[in-house]
């Protein structure tokens, strides 16, 4: 298959042309130009793409219509990204809280069921040096939503990964309702309407007094408070 497309693309850009494959989750293609040949690193996620994507990579390579077929590049990445990413992968369940549950269960009560999005916990903490945590996140292009797996600890009252899981939510329900327009972050609206959430206060004491638990366990301390 690579063969195939290192000819197609010597044909539309006339000039002799090298190629390798990588598997990256930021690079999607790159040129390196000598006098008379290109190098050209391609993602692994392209090596299946029908003709009319080819046809964009090379109205890309050759600077024609570029930022049209950067963005449809892009497109085709995230949609054949979220196609790969396979179900078993998924993490829902962990020793104390199920995702799933959870998510459905909120879903039903603030959110009419509106929300499609897939939630898995994150894979394991790497150590961090910063001094901060990112408990949950949302990405809009594969509508996942992530949640940190040291939430998954017994001293962890309910109501708080409940509201981990509720703000991502909130972020995908905020995603769906401005129709693709660029996400609105912690907006004025999206603070009004995570007031829904009966134990926001509640949840986010719990957060000042035990943040410091979260990122002390990722320094490989041990301390704990309840
Ligand atoms: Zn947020």
């Amino acid at each position: 298959m690579i063969e195939k497309i290192r000819r197609y693309l010597e044909q539309k850009l006339g000039k002799h042309i090298e190629m390798s494959v990588i598997r990256s989750r930021k690079i999607l293609i790159q040129k390196k130009q000598k006098s008379d040949a290109i190098t050209i690193v391609l993602n692994k996620i392209f090596l299946d793409a029908p003709e009319e994507t080819l046809s964009i990579i090379s109205d890309f390579l050759t600077g024609k219509n570029k930022k049209i077929a950067r963005r449809h590049l892009i497109e085709y990445a995230h949609k054949t990204m979220r196609e790969t990413l396979k179900e078993k992968n998924f993490v829902v369940s962990g020793k104390f809280f199920n995702l799933k549950e959870i998510f459905a269960r909120l879903n039903q009560q603030y959110f009419n069921n509106l929300i499609t999005s897939k939630i898995t916990f994150g894979k394991r903490c790497k150590k961090e040096r910063t001094s901060s945590i990112v408990f949950g996140n949302y990405s809009p292009q594969l509508n996942i939503i992530r949640i940190n797996r040291s939430l998954d600890q017994d001293f962890v009252p309910e109501y708080f990964i409940e509201y981990i899981v509720f703000h991502e939510m909130l972020h995908a329900y905020m995603h769906l309702s401005s129709k693709g327009k660029k996400s609105t972050g912690h907006s004025k609206k999206f603070k009004e309407m995570e007031k829904i959430y009966p134990d926001l206060e509640k949840a986010e004491q719990w957060k000042r007094k035990n943040l410091n638990f979260f990122i002390n366990a990722n320094k490989g301390k041990k301390c704990l408070e309840n």
